[in-house]
């Protein structure tokens, strides 16, 4: 661990929930949507439909609630969408986030004290559909959560410093029609620095800059504690 990441697991010893309460951490079930899954061998897994299906036979088999993960993870569920590939040769296929895929509708939590830095619906298909990113301090450090694939009513009331308590409810899940075209599902990512993006940040690299993003984009997990 850096010492960037011992300051994020420093801020709690116990996992923290950033979906609804009363689900318990039990039934949260890891997920692989990695390309290295054998399972998802001719499954076309950029179709919502068809990636719900494989995600309701994984919480199936394990009684969960919440299907989970997804951190520098390669993935094939973005070859279907022209804006992730930068030129023929240079695709983002590498997860900079957590995934949460669970139902539309569930209650995004806030992780910790935080104010509104942006918020965007980014309705390219692909992208993020209704975003939400809010900033912290933490031990005179700023960082900032990115939540993506949220409800279109989710954006109503929030303005730029709009300030949240930790557990407070943010947000609310989206449909596919909204999120844009992915199985419902929250994406959370943390940065260290916004490099200037507002409502919007990759969540997504190609492997030749994943140094520098995954130094960006720490592991949410080393903050949220909800897979050990
Ligand atoms: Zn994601």
């Amino acid at each position: 661990m850096d010492s960037y990441t011992e300051l994020l697991s420093s801020f709690s010893k116990d996992p923290i929930s950033i979906l609804d309460g009363s689900i318990l951490f039990k039934d949260y079930t890891p997920l692989d949507l990695s390309i290295n899954n054998i399972e998802l061998a001719g499954l076309e897994i950029t179709n919502p439909e068809t990636c719900q299906d494989y995600i309701t036979k994984v919480l199936k088999r394990s009684n969960g609630r919440i299907a989970h993960g997804g951190y520098l993870e390669m993935r094939n569920l973005y070859t279907d969408k022209a804006s992730f590939s930068d030129t023929p040769s240079v695709q983002r296929n590498i997860h900079l986030g957590i995934d949460y895929w669970c139902d539309a509708g569930t209650t995004v939590l806030v992780p910790l004290a935080s104010t509104v830095h942006s918020f965007k619906n980014n309705s390219t298909k692909g992208d993020y559909g209704p975003t939400i990113i809010l900033e912290h301090q933490l031990y005179g450090h700023t960082f900032y959560t990115l939540y993506g694939h949220l409800s279109l009513e989710s954006m109503e009331g929030l303005y730029a410093g709009k300030q949240f308590k930790a557990g407070s409810v943010l947000a609310k899940l989206g449909t596919p029609d909204i999120n844009v075209n992915y199985a419902p599902h929250l994406h959370f990512q943390i940065i260290r620095d916004m490099n200037g993006y507002v409502g919007d940040y990759p969540g997504v690299a190609a492997a030749i800059d994943l140094d520098y993003y995954k130094k960006n984009c720490p592991d949410p997990n080393v903050l949220l504690k909800i897979e050990s």
